[in-house]
């Protein structure tokens, strides 16, 4: 594994292997079609469960890491403080930018869903309250939590280990944090060895098989609502955060999107934030350059419950419901509506489709139920891939930003002061 140099031609460098290879994958898809998905799928989820595999690991020695490393009280408190106020103002923002966009294009109104062939939900564990949401971050049984990669309760487990550990005499404390520093930065090469052998062929793949299976088509039925969804995403991506970086951050916008380009594209190509993690945090580290000590507690964290992208696309997908069934709904719903998403974002999981399944605790919020608007999910699941694809992106992006804001307001020197080579 070696870095790429900063003079490397284009095509030598990572995330355009990757770009190159999703091209390759939609032109394989629509050429080979079904047969062509079937065939080279598994070399998809093998990359998919590669990238799994080092989560729970990569995590938990990071946020000790990290924790032990900033220590018990006010250290702590602080970057606690900052990382969730920056969290809950970005994806307070994508609700609102998702709210506009619904209320200004109205992709809902005399839309004629009955026509779109509806899809099976995939189940994923939904949260029924913000009680039990909080309930369910402590966990019971660690290991059981850390095998079911219950991620709120890992994190959870991981900083209170990581505060008790820092408290601890000089002589344990070291002996353990040896120990956790040395995992993670194995977690970090295996990381970086994946990427660089798997991820191209890993992506093709993916991208095959979707295009292969689906067809184009699910890229193009139910259009005014995945127009009106991408706009508000796109939005979000390139106005709201960028301004954020700037103004509260002082950062170059421009210099952070291209130090970020790999996780960009591998949020991308695998839908899935969790899955994306241990590209994220090599790339704040070594390309944007934020500290171990704030990235290793900003990112983690971030993934699990920082995701702007869903949260717009909760607002938005519920008022689009809403407009269909022909239901208005005033200001003060509207207000729960955005309340519940944020929560709803927050008790996403961090994978595929997830977004679209929580979004039923919106929906009950509002008292929007019944199996006609259960039709209306399934034909949004129809198109729900590519948005999904996106939205992720969005997520990942407001995390890097997230780390990059907090690190500067902590005094860090050298935050995207340049593009650095991508490292493969
Ligand atoms: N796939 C998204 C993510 O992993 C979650 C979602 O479905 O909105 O960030």
């Amino acid at each position: 594994m070696s870095a790429t140099r900063a003079g490397a031609k284009w095509h030598q460098q990572l995330h355009w292997r990757i770009a190159i290879a999703m091209a390759l994958g939609v032109i394989s898809g629509v050429v080979g079609g079904e047969a062509l998905g079937e065939t080279v799928g598994w070399i998809g989820t093998l990359f998919i469960k590669l990238l799994k595999m080092i989560i729970v690991p990569l995590v938990v020695t990071s946020i000790v890491c990290g924790v032990a490393s900033v220590g018990a009280g006010a250290g702590l408190g602080r970057l606690f403080g900052k990382t969730l106020g920056y969290y809950f103002l970005t994806s307070a923002c994508a609700c609102i930018v998702g709210l506009l966009m619904v209320n200004l294009i109205k992709p809902g109104v005399d839309a004629n869903l009955v026509a779109v062939e509806t899809e099976e939900m995939p189940e994923l564990e939904v949260v029924d309250s913000p009680v039990d949401l909080i309930l369910d971050i402590v966990p019971e049984n660690v290991v059981d939590s850390a095998a079911n990669t219950d991620m709120l309760a890992i994190i959870f487990f991981s900083i209170v280990f990581g505060v008790s550990l820092s408290t601890l005499g000089s002589e344990h404390r070291n002996r353990l944090m040896g120990v956790f520093e040395g995992g993670f930065e194995a977690m970090m090469r295996l990381t970086g060895g994946i990427i660089h052998f798997v991820a191209p062929v890993g992506v093709f793949a993916l991208i095959a098989k979707l295009v292969g299976s689906t067809g184009l088509e699910s890229f193009r039925s139910l259009g005014l609502y995945a127009l009106m969804l991408t706009a508000g995403l796109t939005i979000h991506l390139f106005l709201t955060l960028p301004l954020i970086l700037r103004l509260i951050g002082g950062i170059n916008p421009v210099t952070h999107f291209r130090n970020m380009l790999q996780p960009i594209v591998m949020a991308f190509s695998t839908s899935s934030s969790g899955a994306t993690l241990p590209v994220t945090l090599r790339a704040v580290k070594k390309q944007v350059g934020v500290s171990d000590r704030v990235s290793s507690f900003v990112l983690p964290m971030g993934a699990t419950v920082n995701m702007d992208g869903t949260a717009l696309y909760e607002c938005a997908g519920v008022m689009f419901i809403a407009q269909v069934m022909g239901v208005e709904l005033g200001f003060e719903q509207q207000l729960l509506v955005v309340f519940t998403a944020l929560l709803a974002s927050i008790g996403a999981a961090a994978v595929p489709s997830a977004g679209l399944v929580v979004i039923f605790i919106v929906l009950e919020a509002i008292n929007l139920t019944g199996p006609q608007v259960e039709l209306i999910v399934g034909a949004m699941l129809a198109v729900d891939r590519p948005l999904d694809m996106y939205r992720t992106v969005v997520n990942v992006f407001s995390d890097s930003c997230g780390a990059a804001i907090v690190a500067k307001s902590e005094g860090e020197q050298g935050i995207d002061e340049a593009v650095r080579p991508t490292i493969s």
